[in-house]
């Protein structure tokens, strides 16, 4: 059976990783027919609109796509793509892996966290204005509901449930903010009470930030707003390696959309240079998402047994790291190409290397049951 998916390739280094993903796709033999549409800097030049209704159209038909990362203009012009993306498709839930490979890239080799962060409201919901003409105030409006707070958190605990994780971690800072942060702190404990078998606690954003820096095997799931959750993954994706090795997805009730952490670096776009393996990590996602638990396990031990045998590796994993030991960097391409090779090859029946490979396989009609 073929899979269709929409793939937006983005821009920036969006465009290159995503055709790196696509090289890895076609050697796990899982037949993908992909849709290709523009969003973002290509958009604009085509159609005059970063995100044309095509775009939408596209995933709300296939209810998969994979993406690559798209520019936003910082402090003015349009909004972001990514956000609009979410919104309009109510994808809540931002499923961040932090996963070390091989222990590269990392001081924490056991680094398997996973960030759970809303993704529809919060800091990112555009509300805010200049509170005068002289432009010397503004304010941000911070929207928490309870629905959106009690959806998350019910998605995180199935999350930890299904994949026997340790336990789950709220992240908030109800002590200064007393009523978004108290809402989502009480939608986390009314919610935790219903989940006797999973072990939950709560941290305040700060303290966490600390606690992920000096013992991050202490935390397994964490759950989090929308602008917390931002700041916290990239943190942990420092953690398991960097933003060249981070994966993600956002679920909604019926639509999944598969994008690595990073940005569009554009300082290297266009350079081949850019680490293929967060967005080759989302095609993992997607394909366990897909029911194609096989191909996804086979690309977990591809991209771990390149990244170990540290001899096709970008820039960001050649460097002497933690390991003391440089090699030259290759391209992106090629070591899109070393992992496609490594495929057919990887023995599947072998116990898998830490991190455990499941990653986060949640099923489209999981994600219904969050609702
Ligand atoms: P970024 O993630 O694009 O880059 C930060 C740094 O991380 C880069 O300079 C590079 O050193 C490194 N990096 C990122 N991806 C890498 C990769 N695949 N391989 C190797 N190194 C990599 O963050 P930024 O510079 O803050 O943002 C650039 C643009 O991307 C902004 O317009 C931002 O809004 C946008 N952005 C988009 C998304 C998305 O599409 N989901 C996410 C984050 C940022």
């Amino acid at each position: 059976m073929s899979h269709r998916v929409t793939l937006i390739p983005g821009d920036g280094i969006g465009p290159e990783v995503t055709q790196a993903a696509q090289i890895v796709a076609e050697a796990t033999g899982v037949s993908i027919d992909w849709e290709v549409v523009e969003a973002g800097e290509p958009a604009i030049r085509a159609s005059g609109t970063p995100l044309p209704p095509a775009v939408l159209d596209s995933i709300r038909r296939n209810r998969v796509a994979l993406k690559g990362p798209i520019t936003t203009p910082i402090g003015s012009g349009f909004r972001s793509v990514n956000v609009a993306l979410r919104t309009e498709l109510d994808l809540f839930a931002s499923v961040r892996p932090a996963r070390a490979i091989a222990g590269e890239g990392t001081r924490y080799p056991e680094t398997d966290l996973i960030v759970v962060r809303e993704a529809t409201e919060g800091l990112y919901s555009g509300v805010e204005h200049w509170v005068d003409k002289e432009h010397s105030a503004a304010e941000t409006v911070n929207v928490i509901t309870r629905r959106a707070s009690d959806r998350i958190v019910k998605f995180a605990f199935e999350l930890a449930r299904r994949e026997h994780r340790r336990k789950v971690t709220a992240v908030h800072k109800a002590n200064i903010m007393k009523t978004t942060g108290a809402l989502f702190q009480t939608a986390f404990r009314e919610m935790a009470a219903k989940y006797p078998d999973v072990p939950s606690d709560e941290r305040l954003i700060d303290n966490m930030c600390m606690q992920l820096v000096k013992k991050p095997s202490e935390y397994d799931v964490i759950v989090t707003t929308n602008l917390m959750g931002d700041i916290l993954s990239d943190l942990c994706a420092g953690l398991a390696g960097g933003l060249g090795v981070a994966p993600g997805a956002v679920y909604g009730e019926r639509i999944a959309l598969f994008e690595p952490v990073h940005g569009s670096a554009p300082k290297y776009a266009g350079q081949d240079k850019a680490d293929p393996v967060a967005e080759v990590l989302s095609l993992e996602l997607m394909l366990r998402h897909l029911g194609e638990a096989d191909a996804a396990d086979r690309i977990w031990r591809a991209v771990w047994e390149v990244v170990s045998e540290k001899r096709v590796v970008t820039y960001d994993l050649a460097l002497p790291g933690y390991t003391e030991r440089p090699v030259p960097p290759s391209s992106c391409s090629a070591m899109a190409k070393e992992i496609a090779r490594k495929i057919p090859l990887v023995d599947t029946t072998s116990p898998a290397p830490r991190p455990s490979a499941p990653g986060v396989g949640i099923g489209g009609d999981t994600a219904l049951e969050t609702g």
